[in-house]
């Protein structure tokens, strides 16, 4: 079916997250700008080849930047991000206990048989709750958080749909479209992926459809903006369950997490601030200095050194 950005689709914000990407040696940068020409025909020529300078001059004069964008995907950047750290996909967290000064943790399988010094939690707060049960701080923090649910469509079309690579809509079902073929690092020729943003009181009204309905739907609305026929080759209509936060917990003073030295837990993510990828950044920046300082200073009270220092020397390799 090819790549989709399935979910945010670029970093309208400013970020420093490219700071953070690890690189192979000669690997293209994961981080690009994202432009999009005005009208579909400048995109479609585009993708031909300059007869004139003056013609490529136009177009440049006229690109709209929409922001940052994973390349080759929003993903490719995750785990550039991630490269330097230990992480484990597919490892759904169902419980989390104090064991003395440790945390224990258990995943659908079992055990993890090891000991946590501080547990973070990125994940939104409906999924949350049973993990913070340990703390009575957090545990009332993220009761009042609220989330909206979000239906997506992805669909692949061998026919080029005459529209611009990114466009809102205003009283649409369809809220936002934007075009994988048209991001850095994508071919602008062969078959065009789409994706479809439902608007968010559409997405309410159809929150119990199932996903074929909404699909159907979708594309109708689809083939209204582009004003042709669409024939599909690949269509899915997905559900983002908690996709935009509606009320985020209040953080205490200007730091955008929250934190509980008492048992050295905290929360970050779109539980706290925005549901944009910039402002979540921010959040677990600020909840890595809350963690360092908070494990400093109890390691000079007992004598847990070693955490404290490894913590610094993570933050002390970031630029
Ligand atoms: C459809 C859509 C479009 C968007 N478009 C944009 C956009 O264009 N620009 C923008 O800036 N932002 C956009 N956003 C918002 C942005 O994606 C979010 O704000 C951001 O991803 C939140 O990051 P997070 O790390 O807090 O949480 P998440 O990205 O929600 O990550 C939470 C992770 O925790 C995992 N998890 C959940 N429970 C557990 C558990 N018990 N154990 C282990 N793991 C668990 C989940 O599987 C998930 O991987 C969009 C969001 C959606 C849904």
């Amino acid at each position: 079916m090819g790549l989709f950005d399935d979910g945010a689709q670029c970093i309208s914000g400013a970020t420093r997250l490219a700071a953070h990407a690890v690189q192979r040696l000669g690997e293209l940068a994961t981080l690009h700008p994202w432009t999009i020409a005005p009208t579909a025909a400048v995109e479609d020529r585009n993708a031909t080849t300059w007869k004139k300078d003056e013609d490529e001059a136009d177009v440049t004069r006229t690109l709209k930047l929409m922001g940052a964008v994973g390349v080759l995907s929003m993903l490719a950047l995750a785990d550039a991000l991630a490269r330097p750290l230990d992480v484990r996909i597919n490892t759904p967290i169902l419980q989390a206990r104090r064991r003395g000064a440790k945390w224990d943790l258990r995943s659908s399988e079992d055990e993890i048989g090891e000991d946590f010094q501080a547990l973070v939690l990125a994940v939104p707060a409906p999924l949350a709750m049973p993990l913070v049960v340990e703390s009575p701080d957090l545990s009332n923090a993220l009761r009042g958080v609220r989330y909206r649910s979000r239906w997506v469509l992805l669909l692949r079309s061998d026919r080029p749909v005459p529209l611009p690579g990114y466009r809102r809509f205003q009283g649409s079902p369809i809220e936002r479209v934007a075009a994988m073929h048209s991001k850095p690092g994508h071919s602008a020729i062969g078959p065009q992926r789409w994706f479809f943003e439902a608007d968010q009181r559409w997405s309410l009204r159809h929150e119990h459809e199932d996903a074929e309905t909404v699909a159907d739907l979708l594309l109708d609305n689809f083939r209204e903006h582009a004003g042709r026929s669409v024939m599909p080759n690949y269509l899915c209509a997905q559900q983002w369950h908690h996709a935009f936060v509606e009320t985020p917990a209040m953080s205490p003073r200007r730091i955008e997490c929250l934190w509980d030295d008492k048992v050295q837990h905290c929360v970050c993510g779109d539980n706290v601030v925005a549901s944009q990828v910039d402002r979540v950044h921010r959040s677990g920046v600020d909840l890595a200095g809350a963690v360092v300082a908070g494990l400093t200073y109890r390691s000079g009270r007992s004598g847990f050194s070693t955490v404290g220092r490894d913590f610094e020397q993570l933050l002390e390799a970031q630029p």
